[in-house]
């Protein structure tokens, strides 16, 4: 039985979004253990959940309420998040949409924000899908290579995405594209521009989407496109200036997926410690042992102190203040917590650790990706050394 996690002391101020909380994990209690089991066999998306979460209003919360959403800050949507994975299942499913629509609501025309942000805040359209990563660019976002060219009242897009997540579960796709080669760009990082691609229109009309077998996030596809015509009236913003729009989306990013690992820190560690009081091994409960107890007792100091850092950054985001530095480090430490914590719940476990009726090795398996993606630690750390530190840059 998981205690409730208020159950342990929390650094965190006890009011902090309560409400939110609580309805999240009335939530989540309809989609126990056993949904989350039979979707990661069947590779399926949880397309129930993802509904509920919509029609609940969580998925809209960044969303202002001009434009239908709930106008609430990125503490109360890392909150819910944290509850979906403290309560056993994955926002990975539908994370995206929160924070993707930043883009528009930032850079996007009074048209485009008119015409999308409503649709996407009820549901009607989901915004899921972010293409940025390639194949022979990785982590070094100037160097991709898919082409928007302008032709009359269209941009005609050629080239791949890889690591696409939710493709097959998107109405929208947030595209970045090269509108200037990057050797005739001024900088690296000009000449890059956004578009929202509709991807109904799209699909088989220069839109091909193929899934890519993962040990996780099931809905991960990679995207080709072959002349594909994106009207003119898509592009968001300036032509050009994409990668700074992409760039300021990014601590929303990472401050969520901090917010995501500290929810499956709790859940690994409430497991482990429920566990360790239970197991009676050599006459004795195995949490009686130094050797099991100390590991879950340090998994809760590390995701204690990851959790101040989440909500530091996300406390100087909604100021609007800069928040580069601790937006990176929350992710880092957080996602260190979570796979810390999960190593520590399954090695407690024993042998059951591996069985997939406990979902301890789900959990472990869907929390490692965290250290890799959307951004993987040594680039935190190289921003880090750079950007914080003063040390010359890396790479
Ligand atoms: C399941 C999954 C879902 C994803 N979903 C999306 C999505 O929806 N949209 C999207 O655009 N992308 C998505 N990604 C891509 C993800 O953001 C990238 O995988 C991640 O940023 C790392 O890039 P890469 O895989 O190209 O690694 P690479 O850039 O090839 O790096 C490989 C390794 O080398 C290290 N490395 C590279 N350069 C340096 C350096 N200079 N110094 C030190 N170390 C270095 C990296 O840290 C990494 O460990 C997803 C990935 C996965 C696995």
């Amino acid at each position: 039985m998981l205690l409730e996690p208020r159950a342990m002391a929390d650094a965190r101020p006890p009011e902090e979004h309560a409400d939110i909380r609580e309805g999240v994990r009335a939530l989540c209690a309809h989609y126990p253990g056993e949904y989350w089991r039979k979707l990661d066999r069947e590779r399926a998306y949880p397309t129930e959940f993802v509904r509920a979460l919509t029609e609940a209003g969580y998925l809209g919360c960044l969303i202002p309420e001009a434009f239908g959403g709930s106008g609430l800050g990125i503490g109360a949507a890392a909150a819910i998040l944290e509850e979906v994975h403290a309560s056993g299942g994955n926002g990975a499913a539908c994370h995206a949409q929160m924070y993707t629509m930043g883009t528009i609501l930032r850079h996007g025309s009074p048209a485009q924000k008119q015409r999308f942000l409503p649709e996407i805040a009820a549901g009607r359209l989901r915004l899921q899908a972010f293409g940025v990563t390639e194949p022979t660019a990785g982590t070094d976002t100037t160097a991709i290579r898919t082409a928007a060219v302008k032709k009359g009242g269209a941009y005609i897009v050629n080239g791949q995405k890889v690591w696409t997540s939710r493709a097959e579960h998107s109405d929208l796709m947030l595209l970045l594209a090269r509108t200037t080669p990057r050797e005739q760009a001024k900088r690296k990082t000009e000449g890059l521009s956004v578009f929202l691609v509709d991807m109904r229109a799209a699909l088989g009309k220069g839109l091909t989407i193929r899934p890519i077998r993962t040990m996780i996030n099931h809905a991960t596809t990679e995207v080709f496109f072959d002349n594909l015509e994106v009207p003119a009236e898509h592009l968001i913003g300036e032509e050009g200036a994409g990668f700074r729009y992409i760039l300021d989306g990014m601590n929303a990013e990472r401050i969520l997926i901090a917010a995501e690992c500290i929810g499956d820190a709790r859940w690994f560690i409430a497991r482990a410690r429920d566990y360790a009081k239970e197991r009676v091994v050599f006459g004795r409960p195995i949490g009686q042992n130094q050797g099991i107890q100390f590991p879950i007792a340090r998994a809760y100091a590390q995701s204690q102190a990851a959790a101040l850092m989440v909500m530091r950054a996300a406390s100087l985001y909604e100021a609007g203040a800069p928040c580069g530095a601790e937006a990176n480090m929350a992710k880092m430490l957080a996602s260190e917590a979570s796979w810390f914590a999960a190593d520590t719940c399954l090695q407690t476990h024993g042998g059951f650790g591996f069985a997939e009726d406990y979902d301890i090795e789900r959990k472990f398996r869907e929390t490692r990706l965290y250290q890799v993606a959307p951004i993987s630690t040594n680039l935190i750390l190289a921003y880090i050394a750079e950007h914080v530190l003063g040390l010359p840059r890396s790479y």
